[in-house]
């Protein structure tokens, strides 16, 4: 294969003779972002759109992206749905099982920001942001399947910047211990 007809995936490249050549950055990042395993669980309504996203229609599974049942083998959260104060500890809890690297995505206004009970929900949380860090938000109420799935892009995108010199819970510690 002549050098101009390399063909490139998601910043690795091929050469001459079957060789990769690439940073160890980009072979990490893109393994990492053609593999999201978010935790199979939901809060409220949301959740339904989440399912119907896994569902054949839509096959999140195109992306990599497959559902898994515990904490410890998943490596994305979406919050899909209300957050309740009762259910904000859990959803802590579920976060700190999960090993890093790991992101989350806040589906929804009520993960966002409380949604519709923004103002007289006492027993609801104003934003999922406030017990775990969130990656990305996906707004809507519902947001329908293809929001989610542009969540999850939105997602690859920034996990394609990442690198091994930053790692992210490095980062976040050193943003805790700034403040
Ligand atoms: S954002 Fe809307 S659809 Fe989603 S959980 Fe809240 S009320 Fe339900």
């Amino acid at each position: 294969m002549k050098q101009e007809e390399n063909i490139s995936l998601g910043g690795l490249k091929t050469g001459e003779g079957g060789i990769i050549i690439s940073k160890l950055d980009d072979l990490l990042n893109w393994s990492r972002l053609s593999s999201l395993w978010p935790v199979g669980f939901g809060l409220a309504c949301c959740a339904i759109e989440f399912m119907s996203t896994a569902s054949s229609a839509y096959d999140l599974d195109r992306f990599g992206v497959i559902p898994r049942n515990s904490p410890r083998q998943a490596d994305v959260m979406i919050v899909s749905g209300t957050v309740t104060f009762k259910m904000a500890d859990r959803v802590k809890r579920l976060y700190e099982q999960m090993a890093d690297p790991k992101y989350v995505i806040s589906m929804g206004s009520c993960a966002n920001c409380g949604g519709p009970y923004w103002e007289h929900g006492y027993h609801v949380l104003k934003g999922v942001d406030r017990v775990i860090p969130v990656d990305v938000y996906v707004p809507g109420c519902p947001p329908r399947p293809e929001a989610l799935i542009g969540g999850f892009l939105k997602l690859q995108e920034k996990i394609r910047t990442e690198s091994i010199m930053r790692p992210k819970a490095l980062e976040k510690l050193m943003k805790k211990d700034a403040v």
